[in-house]
């Protein structure tokens, strides 16, 4: 294997399987490519996204390890980097790396752009006191975790408090003047600007020690990972229907999700990288907003069901809809998908799925996304539906021997490849492909690193 270039993007409202993901693919170039480096970039978005790893350790016990604000990269040894348009939580990502230091060993492994922003306790105040307030029209079902009010603060300039100044011992004086900026706001939510400055600088004094020295100018840096023939892995999060402008709106995130963004943000060339987008192979979505495949109990609601949809960073309980290819369509396009990975496809075995491939909007069919979503009267499905069947689940056998068995099956697909697929499944990936423009080159079966064909 050579210089592995890619970004890995979700294709829908997020919690595609990019985790999973970015994970198996770096940890296939860490072991075909000894004594060259990786790097796994974050390049928007904070901590409220939430990727999942299935690590097995050496000791041989698997376990789930979740990072919010760190990429995917440091649960398998790859070097990690944090860009310029992340709303970088400080203490969240010394959390994690505390949490990984005992398992991972990230000593010089770890790049955080100074020009990123720092997101600080009050942006969460202000996020969860619009999210409670009593006028609907204020509300957009956020992760309550500050990246709206986080956002705004780095568009005002004036309030944004860089990497930079948060590790310089000039970081006090910034603080008191920035919050003197948002008094006003503040203080209208009952803050005392004053009790709250001096617990921030006491908290963060030890956190901005210890980060100090991963600040990089980190557009160079990359730079001579491309040069130096190393891999770089992009790693998205959200999702594309969660984008600023170009997503579900309003019930969208504050950054820019879409594919071109990490290159413009991270300064690195389109034409050298491949994007992948990650599909999850039924939508799923998760608080307020138009799914339009929703359904119910034939479908939808086994699906959350089997597929145990629960958002990895909030808890909240998803919604399922039936693929959806008229979306995926246009993630495509907007990303520039080169490839696809389908995940999930375990999930929905031994179910009738049907396919949407347009919508009706007042009695008129198209296969474009609308930009007001709640215009489609009905999704239009394929005539042609499609079934196939994995494995049938083990009984009569205790927890971890059924576990044990379904990971043998599993690995016999993957070891056989895409040919000893259900053909249900196989026509279902190939009428996609056609639809949508774009190969599908890898198909998830199972929740853990390598159940991938
Ligand atoms: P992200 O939010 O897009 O990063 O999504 P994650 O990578 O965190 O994936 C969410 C969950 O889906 C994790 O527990 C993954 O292990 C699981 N997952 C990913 N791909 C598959 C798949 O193909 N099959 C099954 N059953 N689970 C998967």
């Amino acid at each position: 294997m050579t210089q592995v270039l890619e970004a890995i993007v979700g294709l829908i409202w997020g919690d595609e399987g990019k985790g999973k993901s970015v994970d198996e693919r770096a940890t296939e170039i860490k072991e075909k490519n000894p004594g060259k480096r990786l790097v796994v970039v974050r390049y928007q978005g904070g901590n409220n996204a939430g990727h999942s790893t299935h690590v097995t350790l050496p000791n041989g016990k698997t376990i789930k390890f979740v990072t919010h604000a760190a990429p995917t990269g440091l649960t398998n040894n790859s070097d990690i980097a944090i860009g310029p348009s992340v709303a970088f939580n400080p203490e969240s990502f010394f959390g994690e790396l505390m949490q990984a230091q005992d398992l991972f060993n990230y000593d010089g492994r770890i790049m955080i752009s100074e020009r990123a922003g720092v997101l600080l306790d009050y942006h969460k105040l202000i996020d969860i006191s619009r999210e409670s307030s009593k006028a609907p029209s204020g509300k957009i079902g956020t992760t309550a975790r500050g990246i709206g009010p986080f956002y705004e603060d780095n568009a005002r300039r004036v309030t944004r408090i860089t990497f930079h100044d948060y590790i310089s011992t000039l970081f006090p004086k910034k603080l008191k003047e920035v919050l003197e900026l948002k008094r006003h706001e503040l203080e209208g939510l009952g803050i005392n600007i004053n009790d709250l400055f001096l617990e921030l600088v006491g908290r963060h004094e030890h956190v901005r020690k210890e980060l100090a020295p991963f600040a990089k100018n980190l557009e160079y840096r990359l730079r001579e990972y491309l040069n130096n023939g190393d891999s770089i892995l992009i790693e998205g999060a959200q999702g594309t229907y969660l984008d600023v402008d170009l997503g579900s709106i309003p019930h969208v995130s504050s950054s820019h999700i879409l594919a071109p963004h990490a290159f413009a943000s991270l300064g690195l060339p389109r034409k050298l990288f491949r994007v992948i987008g990650v599909e999850k192979i039924y939508p799923t979505r998760v608080g307020d907003g138009i799914l339009p495949t929703l359904s119910g109990p034939e479908f939808g609601e086994i699906v959350v069901e089997r597929g145990v949809e629960v958002g990895a960073s909030t808890g909240r309980r998803r919604r399922a809809g039936y693929p959806d290819w008229v979306l995926i369509k246009r993630a495509v396009m907007l990303n520039d998908c080169d490839e696809i990975f389908l995940t999930r496809a375990d999930v929905i075995q031994d179910l009738d799925v049907k396919v949407c491939t347009g919508y009706n909007i007042n009695g008129r069919v198209t296969d474009e996304v609308p930009f007001d979503l709640s215009t489609i009267i009905s999704p239009v499905y394929l005539h042609q539906t499609f079934r196939w069947h994995l494995w049938d689940e083990p009984t009569g056998v205790d927890k971890e021997t059924a576990s044990r068995i379904l990971r043998e099956t599993r690995s016999r697909y993957v070891k056989e490849g895409f040919a000893s697929l259900p053909t249900g499944l196989l026509d279902f990936v190939s009428m996609h492909d056609k639809y949508v423009g774009c190969p599908t080159i890898e198909i998830g079966i199972g929740p853990h690193r390598g159940e991938t064909v």
